[in-house]
């Protein structure tokens, strides 16, 4: 299992053009791949393969200094993006095209060449011959278990980002006692089968609105433009990385504290059909809520299972009769005296269904959750998987 840690980079200026000449000779060397490949096809109406590309990098690099000077693997990295481009042009259209060296930003190193200088709890220092030195800050602590499989190196408008991608062993399973159903709302972000909620998230808009305004006021090209493009950002930026540890925060708590997880497949393409809640799902990120907590998930040996939700709010979870109520309605009201929230009602299905999926089985329906008069039907200790 691969997990990725995400850091900025610092960097001295001078490590800041190198990276630049980096970018410029990547993107060199795709072009002229991609040149290459179609010049091949024209002649002799073959293709070229990534192995046959990497062999003219030897000559090349033998050739030329400024290729010779950084590690073959950078490269190798450019070519194997040209290769997936091609791929991804079979099956699916859009011949590559060529790029433009302002615009490559990428580095991906997929394969050792580095050599890490310092590590040191979140610290790593890390050189690759060609590159600047790296050094990097990760929010989380590195793990030690885990082994650095490849490197990526990225230029945002406002800063370097390295993505490590680290794999980890994977881990045997364990019995549960603690499980958990989780349901994705609209007007709460989460519910869970025990009861507890977390509240939608608030994005101020206000401010952004503002900055966007500055924005379109200023003349095109003109510098206060500029400036106030980069303000916009800033803001943008902000709010990412805010949202981005709450994600770490949330899906660490829910891993802890539970060993077994059910959780709702999303047809996020569907949904986004729907125009009045495609902003409200964007900004609740269910997507990345969801992939976060299964890699924690999976990395605590913690078994987490997708089920499909449908029908999920209108089942009862005590009897398993249907009882049809549209969005408005937020209690759950069934015959046969079940009463609580609907979205309780729903991650109390959705972690039936997990329970049921994974092979296991609910063995005794006692005690309460949710609210006081809705009987729950899980209860620590008496589910199996
Ligand atoms: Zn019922």
């Amino acid at each position: 299992m691969i997990r990725a840690y995400k850091c900025r980079a610092k960097l001295s200026a001078a490590g800041h053009e190198r990276l630049g000449e980096i970018f410029r000779l990547s993107a060199e060397l795709y072009n002229a791949g991609l040149e290459s490949r179609i010049d091949c096809y024209r002649k002799t109406g073959e293709g070229r393969s990534y192995y046959d590309q990497c062999k003219e990098l030897t000559k090349v690099r033998a050739e030329l200094r400024e290729f010779e000077e950084v590690s073959a693997i950078v490269f190798r990295g450019v070519l194997s993006r040209l290769d997936k481009a091609y791929k991804r042009f079979f099956r699916y259209g859009g011949f590559p095209r060529f790029k433009s060296s302002k615009r490559w930003r990428t580095i991906e190193i997929n394969d050792q060449c580095w050599r890490i200088l310092k590590r040191e709890g979140q610290k790593l220092i890390l050189k690759v011959k060609g590159l600047p030195r790296i050094e990097v800050k990760t929010e989380r602590e590195l793990p030690s278990n885990a082994f650095l499989r490849a490197i990526r190196i990225t230029r945002k408008p406002l800063r370097t980002e390295v993505a490590l991608s680290y794999e980890f062993p994977t881990p045997e399973g364990k019995p549960v006692s603690n499980p958990v159903g989780i349901d994705m709302g609209i007007s709460k972000r989460l519910t869970m089968s025990d009861g507890k909620t977390v509240e939608k998230r608030e994005i101020d808009r206000k401010r952004l609105i503002r900055l966007q305004r500055s924005v379109s006021r200023k003349k095109k090209g003109s510098n206060n433009r500029r400036k106030a493009v980069l303000l916009l950002a800033k803001e943008w930026q902000r709010l990412t990385d805010k949202e981005r540890n709450y994600l770490h925060r949330l899906t660490s708590e829910i891993v802890k504290m539970h060993d077994f997880i059910a959780a709702e497949k999303l047809e996020t393409k569907k949904m986004l059909g729907n125009r009045q809640l495609a902003r409200s799902i964007q900004e609740q990120t269910w997507g990345k809520f969801a992939a976060l907590l299964n890699e924690k998930a999976e990395s605590a040996g913690v078994k987490m299972v997708r089920v499909d939700p449908k029908g999920t709010s209108q089942e009862c979870s005590s009897c398993g009769a249907t009882v049809k109520k549209n969005l408005s309605v937020r209690m759950h009201k069934c015959d046969c005296g079940l009463e609580m929230d609907r979205d309780v009602n729903a991650a109390i299905n959705i972690l039936h269904r997990g329970i049921s999926v994974a092979g296991g089985k609910i063995t005794r329906m006692v005690g309460r959750m949710g609210n006081k008069r809705g009987a729950a039907l899980v209860r620590p200790g008496t589910v199996y998987v």
